[in-house]
């Protein structure tokens, strides 16, 4: 199973990529997840792109196609893989196209979490504060401010993929306002 999980930030992905990932045993593919590792560990991506996530733009679709190749092509991949936050971008949907065209592979699905925007800016505010209450980082760009410019770069630049992929005929939407329960069924029930 080779699925995209698309929605704004905030939406769920990373929750619900989790549940995937124990429903299926495949793996997640967490672009943000890889970055903030590769901050953290301060390596000549993360050194480039810090500022750029902490402004809450976009890091640039090359470093991005290039860590995903490289991931996709792990032995735990074998079987499928949730990408999570990936694509972001028209060029990025192209070369995830190109990669799996490369590898004999095909996406099963896309699954677009669709949420009311007045909702999300709540949802971050309460994941930074959970994650302060069980001790946890807070993340730096999960601040009312910078949220609003993850959001406008969602609108700008990721938000044309729905299009992309319904054309392809390959968009599945799922009403991503519910329990985390709920939004699994969902997503339960349209994948089979
Ligand atoms: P996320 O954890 O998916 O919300 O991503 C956190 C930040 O990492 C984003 O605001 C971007 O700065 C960067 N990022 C994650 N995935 C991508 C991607 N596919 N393309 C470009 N930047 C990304």
């Amino acid at each position: 199973m080779r699925l995209i999980l698309l929605g704004p930030p905030g939406a769920g992905k990373g929750t619900q990529a989790k549940l995937i990932t124990e429903r299926y045993d495949i793996p997640q593919l967490s672009t943000g997840d890889m970055l903030r590792g590769a901050v953290a560990a301060k390596t000549p991506i993360g050194l480039k792109a810090k500022a750029v996530m902490e402004a809450g733009e976009l890091v640039s679709d090359d470093i991005v196609n290039a860590i995903v190749a490289e991931r996709i092509d792990q032995p735990d991949c074998a079987k499928g893989f949730i990408l999570d936050g990936y694509p972001r971008t028209l060029m990025q949907a192209d070369a995830v196209e190109e990669m799996l065209a490369a590898r004999g592979l095909k996406l099963d699905a896309v699954v677009e979490l669709v949420v009311d925007d007045r909702a999300l800016v709540g949802r971050i505010v309460n994941r930074a504060e959970e994650a302060k209450a069980a001790g946890l980082p807070v993340r730096k760009d999960d601040t009312p401010e910078v949220f609003e410019e993850r959001l406008r770069e969602y609108y700008k630049k990721t938000a044309p993929l729905t299009g992309y992929y319904f054309a392809k005929r390959r968009l599945k939407t799922v009403d991503g306002m519910g329990s985390i329960d709920e939004v699994s069924a969902g997503i339960a029930t349209l994948l089979g």
